[in-house]
């Protein structure tokens, strides 16, 4: 039987490196940006054979910025994908873009070429704030972003906004969401500012200039408030959509789906393996001119690994998770997770409507808390029973397991 299966190209160029980001991502690079591409449409042709039995129904061209990379190199790359002749028509085809770096006519080729849906970077509708954070756009050309978007007819486009920013007050927050709710997005994404090691803003950690946890927790559920008054439904901790626009490429990372990545950093999540491609844009041009590792690291996923993630990805998605779900794919007693949840329920932080349990809002405040606990129920319970044989009827993800070293995935998923 076909199967479906996800594209993702990292794209690791920026025109410059954000202060807040922890992305693997290059800045001053752009002279590398030839010998990457050329080593993407390698490892396309490489793989040619690998993505027989499967149709290609999502593609997510992300970052670093791909609009900085340039339409011409991205419309290559989907044309080449087009050409092995996997990918279906109804395809969700995605580009992040930041306002800096895209431009209508840029747009408008990209939309022929079959790109049609597009997550612009606004973060914030200050332009100071924009500045502290190392950005380099206004919220005007963000504006002008989503207008040249809708002229080139993209019918489906995201906003990426931030919260917990410096110097940001509830007020100044407030006027974000509104003034981007007003640009007539069908998509909404909103993360919460967190301040990794390495990076420039690091210094700022636990400092009066960045909102503290009490009113970063008030921003978040203003925002999930807010955002559904104005239509958007969330579908996910920090993602809002107006109906029938939720992330379809997205949502395959978050409910156990396949999907394969190119470029330097890329994830891949084929059968029950896991495995990422080398962190480092010349050691992946390397891998593909002269045949040196390709895949860092590799992770086989046991009936019950899965299950496992099924809980964590599953209690992200307001879709949540459900006792028969669970079972198909790890059967098991699941009283021991069960009791947990109704223990959060009782505090306001799940809620299990027909059948299915999910997280309140203020549950995903605390949702790393929560799975964490919820994942201890489902190890004490292992610990008590040894895993049982896996049934016939386990979901696809099982079905198709394959289970590989390191060597075997590099040969298999490049082709050799
Ligand atoms: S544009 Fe995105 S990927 Fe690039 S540095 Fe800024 S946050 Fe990181």
């Amino acid at each position: 039987m076909e199967k479906h299966l996800g594209i993702y190209f990292h794209i690791p160029f920026c025109a410059r490196k954000c202060s807040y980001c922890d992305f693997y991502s290059l800045a001053g690079a752009s002279g590398q940006m030839g010998a990457y591409q050329k080593a993407l449409l390698t490892h396309l042709q490489e793989s040619a054979d690998r993505l027989d039995g499967y149709y290609i129904d999502t593609v997510y061209f992300g970052g670093g910025t791909p609009s900085f990379y340039g339409a011409a190199r991205l419309i290559e790359l989907l044309d080449a994908l087009k050409r092995q002749g996997r990918l279906l028509v109804e395809s969700e085809i995605t580009a992040e873009v930041n306002p800096d770096s895209v431009t209508l006519p840029d747009l408008t080729r990209m939309r022929r070429a079959g790109f049609n849906r597009l997550s612009i970077g606004v973060q914030s509708t200050h332009d100071e704030t924009l500045k502290k954070i190392g950005r380099i756009h206004s919220f005007a050309a963000a504006e002008k972003a989503l207008k040249n978007a809708r002229e080139a007819r993209f019918e489906n486009v995201s906003i990426d906004l931030m919260y917990g920013l410096p110097g940001q007050t509830m007020e100044s927050w407030a006027e974000d969401l509104s003034r981007v709710a007003a640009l007539k997005p069908d998509h909404i994404s909103c993360y919460g500012l967190k301040l990794a090691e390495g990076t420039e803003m690091y210094v700022l950690k636990d400092s009066p200039f960045l909102p503290d946890d009490d009113l970063q927790a008030d921003m978040y559920l203003y925002a999930v408030e807010y955002l559904a008054r104005q239509g958007f439904i969330q579908y996910e901790i920090s993602n809002f959509a107006k109906k029938g626009r939720e992330s379809r490429h997205n949502m395959k990372y978050w409910t156990g789906q396949e999907y394969l990545g190119f470029g330097a950093a890329a994830h891949s999540f084929i059968g029950r393996t896991r495995f990422r491609n080398v962190p480092d844009a010349a050691a992946y041009c390397r891998a593909m001119r002269e045949g040196s590792p390709l895949i860092d690291q590799i992770e086989s996923i046991d009936a019950f690994g899965l299950a496992g993630e099924y809980l964590m990805l599953g209690l992200r998605t307001t879709r949540g998770i459900s006792e028969d779900e669970y079972r198909r794919i790890y059967p098991s007693d699941f009283s021991g997770i069960e009791e947990r949840l109704k223990a959060f329920e009782h505090y306001g932080w799940a809620v299990n409507p027909n059948g299915r349990w999910r997280l309140t809002p203020k549950g995903f405040l605390i949702s790393n808390v929560l799975i964490g606990q919820v994942l201890d129920a489902q190890s004490s319970q292992v610990q008590s029973a040894p895993e049982p044989a896996a049934p016939e009827d386990l979901s696809s993800l099982v079905e198709n397991a394959v289970s590989l070293t390191q060597s075997e995935a590099d040969a298999m998923f490049r082709g050799i």
